[in-house]
C-alpha cells in the first residue's frame, strides 16, 4: 500500500470539495493547507503524556520542529459515560444543552440537503455514524472539537455503524448564535478527513489540518446557503486584540487567528462564485433567450461568456494576492 502523506491527503480531499472553481483560484486556495504564512510553525515534541499539558510547543527561532506530527489527543477518545466527561458538558436535560443542540441539529439538515460532493460525503459519513453533540460548561468563548474512531468489530455488529463521533460545541447562550455555523462545518470537516484516511494514520496532525477543515466546512455551509464567516469573525478579533494589546498571535496546533479569518473569508467568496456559476450552468434557458437563439443571438444562459468567466478569474486573484499580504 502506498504511504498515506497527510499533506496530499488533505488537499486532494479540499479539491474535491472545490466545485466549480476556477483551476487557479482552487489552487490558490488550496495552497494555505500546506503553506508557511499564518505565524506556521513546526512542533517540538515535549514528551508529556498522560496530563492536561500540551504534548508539544512551538519551536523557537532556529530550532528544528515537526511539521505533519502525531497527537496523542487524536489517539484518545472520550469516555462520554466516565464522570470526568460528564463533569465539563451540561447535562442532556438542561436549557443551555437543549438551546444550542436544537440549533445545531437544524444546521445539520440543511447541510445533508443538497447534492453538492461535501454534502453528500457527510451524509454518507453520518449514515455510517454514531454521532453524540454535547455542550461544554467550561468554555467560555466560541470553541468545538471533533473526537473520531472506528468502532470495534463487536460494536458494529450492535447497530451496523462503523464510526463513533463525538462533536462539542460551546454554550450558544455565552456566545450568541452566529457562531456556530462555521463551528459545526469546521468540526464535521475534521470527521470528514478522519473517515477518509487509513486507519493507522488517523493521529497525524498538521496546522494545515485547521485550514482544511475551515475550507471543507465552508464548503458544507456554503452549499447550503449558510454563511459561516461568524466564527471567522471572532478569530479576527482576537488576533487583532493580540496584535494591538502587543502579545503574542502564536497558537499551538493551529494557524493564527487572521489565517483562520482569511480562510473563511477567501473560501466563502470563492465558493459562492462557483455555487453561483453552476447555478446558472443549470439552469433553463428562458422563453427570451431561446427566441433570441433562433434569431441567431447567442443564449448567454447556455453558453457562459468567456469575457465575464475571464473577469472573476482576475478579481478573485487580485483578491487572494491581497489577502495573503495580509491586509485590505
Ligand atoms: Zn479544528
Amino acid at each position: 500500500m502506498a504511504t498515506f502523506k497527510l499533506e496530499e491527503h488533505l488537499s486532494r480531499l479540499a479539491g474535491k470539495y472545490c466545485e466549480g472553481m476556477p483551476e487557479e483560484t482552487k489552487k490558490r486556495l488550496l495552497e494555505r493547507i500546506t503553506c508557511n504564512e499564518g505565524n506556521k510553525k513546526y512542533a517540538i515534541n515535549e514528551n508529556r503524556q498522560g496530563k492536561d499539558d500540551d504534548q508539544y510547543r512551538i519551536a523557537g527561532k532556529g530550532e528544528d520542529g515537526q511539521r505533519v506530527y502525531e497527537l496523542d489527543e487524536l489517539k484518545e477518545f472520550p469516555d462520554i459515560n466516565s464522570d470526568k466527561f460528564k463533569n465539563k458538558v451540561y447535562p442532556p436535560d438542561s436549557d443551555k444543552h437543549n438551546y444550542t443542540i436544537s440549533r445545531a441539529d437544524e444546521l445539520l439538515k440543511k447541510l445533508t440537503g443538497n447534492d453538492s460532493k461535501v454534502s453528500q460525503d457527510l451524509k454518507a459519513l453520518l449514515e455510517r455514524s454514531d454521532i453524540t453533540f454535547h455542550v461544554r460548561n467550561d468554555w467560555q468563548y466560541p470553541n468545538g472539537s471533533c473526537a473520531f474512531k472506528e468502532r470495534s468489530e463487536e460494536e458494529k455488529k450492535k447497530d451496523g455503524k462503523d464510526y463513533q463521533i463525538v462533536i462539542c460545541l460551546c454554550d450558544l447562550t455565552k456566545t450568541g448564535d452566529d457562531v456556530l455555523a462555521g463551528i459545526l462545518t469546521h468540526e464535521l470537516g475534521h470527521a470528514l478527513d478522519f473517515s477518509q484516511r487509513p486507519k493507522d494514520a488517523r493521529a497525524q496532525y498538521m496546522d494545515g489540518s485547521e485550514t482544511f477543515a475551515d475550507i471543507s466546512g465552508t464548503a458544507l455551509a456554503v452549499n447550503a446557503g449558510i454563511d459561516p464567516r461568524g466564527f471567522a469573525k471572532f478569530m479576527g478579533n482576537d488576533y487583532d486584540t493580540r496584535v494591538k494589546n502587543g502579545r503574542n498571535t502564536q497558537m499551538l496546533y493551529t494557524p493564527d487567528g487572521n489565517f483562520r479569518r482569511e480562510n473563511f473569508n477567501i473560501a466563502y467568496e470563492a465558493m459562492s462564485k462557483a455555487k453561483e456559476n453552476r447555478e446558472q450552468k443549470h439552469q433553463k434557458p428562458s422563453l427570451k433567450d431561446i427566441i433570441d437563439s433562433k434569431r441567431g443571438i447567442s443564449a448567454s444562459a447556455e453558453t457562459p461568456q468567456p469575457q465575464t468567466k475571464e473577469k472573476t478569474n482576475n478579481n478573485m486573484n487580485m483578491y487572494l494576492v491581497n489577502q495573503s499580504r495580509g491586509g485590505r
